[in-house]
């Protein structure tokens, strides 16, 4: 089949093909890519999808999920295990749609993920790639021990927690070290270990660091990704930048929690009642970290760290995995539209390694593809009208 379109973006950041044509085989592999006028010639029998002034693109990755985060739901005592495994099965329906082909997840309930993952191969049901940390660990009382997190402390229980998980099936390690405060969770020494445990056995770590000391002391230890690195610094996206230390900054979910609490204090005028109490005390830590985020995005950027687009949304009410917008603000801060997009395809797919499967647009690679409305290389808001979304080369999602 051959899939055509007045604008095809490979994901490596700089490519947009003008008058593309791309060749699916029988396998869902992309066969060929070209122009239209050498596809006519050299496939003149082929059935033809012709999206005229659309774009073709890479299918995005969402680095920074929790399928199964059920904890913001306001009737939380109706989810049992099914109930969390409906509510996954939705936020895997939702990336679909999405054109959200590939996600990371950083924390969901224990074995939550690895199911999801094995019925989509049964074709039980239809999820997105998956790659996955399990439960994620933090310290005895540290961020997200209330929201299913397993809890380890010392260099040698940190390091049976992620033995743990890992003989559990996780894909990645996942640790939390840092919370709205300056105080680190995690000793040096603990994260250290972490790293030392993964590595040694041929995994990679992500972890939670938003604030100082924190960041420092994770670039430090050495993990693969730095989650949020909220208040990080430019210094610190060159030392970033000179280890592989990727960054998935999650702009959106601050910048949403920064607009929404805003919304409720400049509404609410009575701060007696504990939602607004609580929302001016947020407000404290979400209104900087907006603002770092704006203003020193594009400045760590340029440092040449490799930023990966997460979306992290996990608020009840709020859109789900809003992937675009975070790639919108992004572009908003000072990148280019192809640049964002390499953040959601090429990028992601290196950290993961699965570079030589997914993740771009090459002969050989799977038919992980996303259509959508105009020209996103020059719009990124084109991404919001898809079009159709292909997962090896299948239609998983067509308007
Ligand atoms: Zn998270």
């Amino acid at each position: 089949m051959l899939l055509k379109a007045k604008n095809l973006i490979t994901g490596d950041g700089e490519t947009c093909m003008e008058d593309a044509a791309l060749r699916l085989d029988r396998k869902g592999k992309i066969e060929w890519i070209g122009s239209q006028t050498e596809a006519d010639m050299l496939y003149p029998q082929e059935t033809v999808r012709d999206y005229k002034e659309a774009t073709i693109l890479p299918g995005l990755f969402d680095m920074h999920v929790h399928f199964g985060y059920y904890y913001s739901q306001p009737d939380r005592e109706n989810y049992d295990d099914y109930m969390i495994a409906f509510y996954a099965l939705q936020q895997a329906a939702y990336s679909l749609q999405l054109g959200i082909t590939s996600i990371r997840d950083l924390s969901s309930p224990h074995n939550l993920l690895k199911q999801l993952r094995l019925a989509g191969e049964k074709g039980y049901v239809r999820v997105p790639r998956i790659t996955h940390a399990d439960a994620g660990i933090c310290m005895t009382g540290g961020h997200g021990h209330e929201d299913g997190i397993e809890e380890a402390d010392g260099p040698w229980e940190v390091r049976k927690a992620i033995r743990r998980q890992l003989r559990g099936g996780a894909d990645w390690v996942k640790i939390l070290t840092s919370n709205r405060g300056d105080i680190p969770e995690f000793t040096q020494e603990e994260l250290d270990a972490a790293v030392d445990e993964s590595h040694r056995r041929g995994y990679k770590t992500a972890v939670h660091a938003g604030t100082q000391p924190s960041i420092q002391m994770c670039i430090d230890a050495g993990f693969d990704t730095i989650e949020h690195g909220t208040f990080m610094t430019v210094e610190q996206g060159r030392q970033m930048a000179r280890k592989g230390i990727a960054w998935v900054p999650t702009i959106t979910a601050y910048t949403y929690l920064y607009q929404e609490t805003k919304k409720l204090i400049d509404e609410g005028g009575d701060t007696s009642n504990p939602i607004a109490a609580r929302a001016v005390r947020d407000q404290a830590f979400f209104e900087p970290a907006y603002r770092a985020y704006r203003d020193n995005f594009k400045k760590i950027y340029d440092t040449g760290v490799k930023v990966l687009a997460g979306s992290d949304m996990v608020l009840y009410g709020a859109p789900p995995l809003p992937i675009h917008q975070e790639l919108a603000y992004m572009v908003e801060y000072g990148i280019t539209p192809l640049q964002a997009i390499r953040t959601a395809t090429l990028n992601a797919a290196e950290v993961l390694g699965k570079e030589k499967e997914t993740g771009s647009l090459a002969p050989g690679l799977e038919g992980d593809i996303l259509v959508v409305e105009g020209n996103a290389a020059r719009d990124i808001k084109a991404l919001d009208q898809v079009i159709e979304v292909f997962l090896a080369g299948e239609t998983v999602f067509s308007k």
